[in-house]
């Protein structure tokens, strides 16, 4: 079975997210609302912040839908 993974970059990352296993506890939503916002398409937008913010807030997704590599 192939998972569905979604990828975001802007500089100095790269964000991995997996809807199928993303919980909707909203950690990165009220973590960092310039870069995680839900009503936006493509819903993140990783250059509205420094990588180092981002990955501190990917840090705290409860369900791992959210990981990251850095560039
Ligand atoms: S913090 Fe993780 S589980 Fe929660 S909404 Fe964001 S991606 Fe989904």
């Amino acid at each position: 079975m192939s998972e569905n993974i979604k990828t975001y970059e802007a500089e100095g990352i790269i964000i991995y997210w997996k809807p199928n296993i993303c919980k909707h506890a909203a950690e990165c939503v009220k973590g960092l609302p310039s870069v995680f916002n839900t009503q936006n398409r493509p819903w993140i937008s990783p250059q509205n912040a420094t990588a180092k913010k981002v990955m501190e807030v990917i840090d705290r997704c409860p369900s791992r839908a959210l990981t990251y590599e850095q560039k």
